[in-house]
């Protein structure tokens, strides 16, 4: 019989058959690559982009299996009907690299002491250096009734594409009573999505006729409107202005009713383990690999990973403690890719990423407030003008200039965030 020990150093959930006694994987072919690239994100498409272009045709592998790549900072105004679900996505085959090669698959084991990851079908594809960039699976389940209530009218989530389309259906359908907002346990990406939706939806109901029929309430797991005092203050004058003022610190859902439309709260002060949103299970599941809060373990700073120097992480399944957003892995990718590239050459990471992150707070069909910090909590504003405020600008700035920085640059490897531009308008002070 095998022993518990020699389970363990086989690596992070190896399949394993028994075949006339003998143990064998169920691994079929064998590919091997420079760099392998695991999810085409955000993170993961930047990556491919910069390092198959450095290192040339059939050098870097990107394991990812889903048909379409979507924009997700645009859902929210998705949700808004301000832009589409269309809009917001492309092919995966039209934004991966074309000089990398597409896995088209689900990774489902990682095996960094043999340096392979293990695909769905059963591929093991070896690399000398791996990226991780599998971003965050959706636990809708772990909301009793939640995953049923979805199918009902008037339940939504701008956080899937399967879901976002219901919100603007759920604005337009309503006619009185709670409209209820939700913000689960963290980490989640984009930490101020959940109120921006809030916002447009006051607004929404207001150009409608129905602002004085709607109770709009807030549900947050957090002690704080949100975590940035500075644009905390901001906020907390942005519902007062509205009239929104049934705001619930420390709820977390825990139950929806389709039959009676009832959401039921959890008072944090009594603590809950769920977490909505987490690392892909086979991650989380390869403990060689990750923190105790089930994230890629990289150094903070260099993104390198803590145990396994040819392994790096980017973006929201990693393990650095700032605001999980695109415009953190604008950040990471700038500081990721130059010491992955003194790795590949025989040298030590020497480059640090500061936690920059952002998260555009719109706050209707025309403002927004846009929020710059580290991973500090202190802000990191790149314009030189006091960016609590809400302003159209800025809103103009999310709806219409990122997109096109994200196709345009970050996709193809080119934008590492504002940290330059940042130099210039604070005259490099900043
Ligand atoms: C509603 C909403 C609003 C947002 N607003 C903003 C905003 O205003 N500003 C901002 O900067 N950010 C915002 N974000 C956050 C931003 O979209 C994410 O932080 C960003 O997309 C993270 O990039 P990533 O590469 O880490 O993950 P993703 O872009 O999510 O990509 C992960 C990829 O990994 C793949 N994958 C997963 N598991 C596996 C596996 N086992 N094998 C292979 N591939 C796998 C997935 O299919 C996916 O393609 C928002 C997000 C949402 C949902």
């Amino acid at each position: 019989m095998m022993s518990a020990h020699k389970r363990l150093l086989l690596g992070c959930g190896t399949r394993l058959m028994v075949q006339n006694g003998t143990f064998s994987t169920s691994a079929k072919a064998q590919k091997s690559y420079k760099l392998v690239v695991v999810g085409g994100g955000a993170g993961g498409c930047a990556t491919a982009a910069k390092f198959s272009s450095k290192l040339g045709r059939g050098k870097v592998a990107v394991i990812e299996p889903a048909d379409m790549h979507y924009y997700q900072p645009m859902w929210t105004l998705v949700g808004g009907g301000m832009k589409t679900l269309e809009d917001s996505g492309r092919p995966m085959s039209q934004v991966l690299p074309s000089k990398a090669d597409w896995i088209k698959q689900r990774a489902v084991t990682f095996d960094p002491h043999n340096n392979k990851v293990i695909t769905e079908e059963g591929e093991e594809v070896n690399y000398e250096y791996l990226v991780v960039a599998t971003g965050l699976q959706l636990n809708y389940h772990q909301i009793k009734g939640l995953p049923d209530a979805f199918e009902t009218p008037g339940v939504c989530s701008n956080y899937s594409p399967l879901y976002v389309n219901k919100t603007l259906k759920s604005l337009e359908n309503f006619r009185e009573g709670n409209a209820i907002f939700t913000l689960p346990t963290m980490p989640i990406k984009c930490p101020g999505a959940p109120q921006k939706i809030m916002y447009i939806a006051d607004e929404y109901f207001r150009k409608h006729g129905k602002r004085d029929k709607a109770n709009i309430m807030y549900f947050t797991t957090l002690p704080v409107l949100f975590g940035i005092k500075k644009y905390a203050d901001a906020l907390w004058k942005v519902v007062k202005e509205r009239g929104i003022v049934d705001i619930n610190l420390r709820h977390n859902l825990i139950e929806v009713k389709p039959d009676t439309r009832e959401a039921v709260f959890q008072d944090l002060d009594n603590p809950t383990t769920s977490k909505l949103l987490s690392a892909p299970d086979p991650l989380r599941e390869c403990a060689a690999l990750v923190n105790e809060g089930g994230f890629l373990n990289v150094n903070k700073h260099t993104l390198q990973h803590v145990t396994f120097p040819n392994v790096f992480g980017i973006g929201d399944c990693v393990s650095v403690p700032t605001a999980k957003t695109a415009a953190a892995v604008a950040g990471q990718f700038g500081v990721m890719r130059k010491n992955l590239s003194l790795v590949m050459a025989g040298s030590s990471p020497k480059h640090e990423y500061d936690g920059y992150t952002s998260c555009p707070l719109v706050t209707g069909y025309s403002k927004c407030i846009l929020a710059e910090f580290d991973m500090d909590g202190q802000p990191l504003e790149t314009f030189p003008l006091n960016q609590a405020k809400e302003r159209r600008t800025m809103f103009h700035l999310k709806k219409d200039m990122m997109p096109a920085m994200y196709w345009m640059g970050m996709l193809k490897g080119i934008w590492n965030g504002p940290k330059y531009m940042r130099k210039i308008m604070h005259l490099g002070m900043k």
